[in-house]
């Protein structure tokens, strides 16, 4: 019943049937750190960034392959992603912090956002970060104001491509609240042309997220082609990812050899590439485990495990499937729904699911969780920040300690 497909590629069931990631048990990991917590293999994770980064540059040399950091804010995971030869995406001054954090290289980042404030653009400028992106017309007039000596600036652009995606993830079009659409470019080109300190040295675009049609990615390089050449292209990110047993997705090595080939058929090769992959590097490479809670058996068997909509708002935000399994256990299969334990009917993880019959105390692991359910858990309901755990060749350290109450508390100010 468990698709080891979809967990992260250090993962094994042992000779007494229990689920190991990166040689450790998920069980004893649960034991440990307690539930829900995130599961991370690190070698996995490793070798993704190391897919990604050959997949380019042995066709391309010249690419930058950079971490969108909002997928997975731990400076923990940014920094074995720098380690292995990535670059970073921020799109805020919190973001930067986390990245600096990390020891990431100042010169590898770049600095995104559609509402950069003063503040995020000071912390940009004081790293002296590589690109900061242009936005709107207020950053050329932000940057400008607040620089003291040449800045690398993108110029995002809304590539007028509506990629096939959940309306929440189109990111590229030209009502799109990102980027300057298609019919302002020139004006804004001209704009920062006009101040001396602002070095436009290329154009960025972004067409949105878990993009699974190779042809959308053809149509965003096709769109940037009919604008003036430059000497740096970035693409963004948007490879989706599998998330159940039925999908089938783009490989990184299809994805790369689509936008090198496009890229060197209408723009040329002597030109950087740079991509910001976030979902595609992350999201296999880590899962959630909880433990289950309560077993309701009525019209439907509701399952409910201990976290939900405060660890994973993917299914509620976007209505993204997920396929979850109760693990290490051998017994007779029953359809159930899983459901998380917050005050909300939509704070379900899947529904008629088949799972060996379950019981209080099973354990529930949920693949494909590494990306975006960090960055947006929350307290709800006063749950506390999970953990995340890397493990590695049988071993287990902790990447985030679990929030405390006190931690929590500690906010409130009641004198
Ligand atoms: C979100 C985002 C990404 C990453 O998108 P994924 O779908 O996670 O790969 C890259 N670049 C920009 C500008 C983004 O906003």
């Amino acid at each position: 019943m468990i698709d080891l497909t979809l967990y992260p590629e250090n993962t094994s069931i042992d000779d007494e049937g229990k689920l190991r990631i990166g040689g450790c048990r998920a069980r004893d990991v649960a034991e440990e750190f307690g539930t829900p917590a995130m599961i991370i293999d690190e070698a996995a994770l490793r070798s993704r960034a190391r897919e990604y980064l050959n997949a380019f540059r042995s066709r391309h040399p010249q690419t930058e392959v950079l971490f969108a950091s909002k997928s997975f804010p731990a400076a923990s995971v940014i920094r074995v992603l720098t380690e292995e030869g990535c670059g970073v995406d921020v799109a805020s001054g919190g973001e930067l912090a986390i990245a600096l954090a990390a020891s990431a290289d100042p010169k590898g980042m770049v600095l995104h956002g559609n509402a950069k404030r003063d503040d995020d653009i000071e912390a940009a400028l004081k790293a002296r970060l590589g690109h900061i992106v242009i936005d709107s017309l207020d950053d050329v007039e932000r940057i400008a104001r607040l620089a003291s000596e040449p800045v690398p600036v993108l110029l995002r652009v809304s590539p007028a491509v509506a990629a096939s995606t959940h309306a929440a993830m189109m990111t590229g079009h030209d009502s799109s609240k990102f980027g300057i659409p298609s019919f302002q470019i020139e004006e804004v080109i001209g704009r920062i042309r006009n101040e001396p300190l602002l070095d436009l040295q290329g154009l960025h675009a972004h067409i949105g997220s878990q993009i699974t049609d190779l042809d959308q990615f053809e149509a965003e390089v096709e769109a940037l082609s009919h604008l003036e050449r430059f000497p740096v292209y970035n693409f963004g990110g948007g490879l989706g990812v599998r998330y159940t047993s039925a999908d089938r997705v783009p490989s990184v090595d299809e994805y790369a050899e689509r936008i090198v080939t496009t890229v060197h058929r209408l723009l040329g090769s002597n030109l950087k590439i740079m991509v910001e992959p976030g979902r595609s590097m992350v999201a296999r490479n880590a899962l959630t485990v909880y433990r289950v809670v309560t077993v309701k058996r009525g019209l439907r068997t509701h399952v409910a495990v201990d976290g939900g909509m405060s660890d994973n708002l993917e299914v509620s935000l976007y209505g993204q499937p997920f396929e979850p399994a109760i693990i290490d256990k051998d017994a007779a299969a029953e359809v159930v729904d899983i459901v998380g334990q917050h005050c909300e009917s939509g704070d379900t993880l899947v529904r008629d699911i088949e799972v060996a019959a379950p019981e209080i105390g099973d354990l529930v692991a949920v693949p494909v969780t590494g990306a975006y359910c960090y960055t947006m858990h929350n307290n709800y309901n006063a749950a506390l920040g999970l953990p995340v755990v890397f493990c590695r060749d049988g071993k287990s350290k902790p990447a985030v300690r679990r929030q405390t109450l006190a931690e929590l508390l500690a906010r409130e100010v009641l004198d």
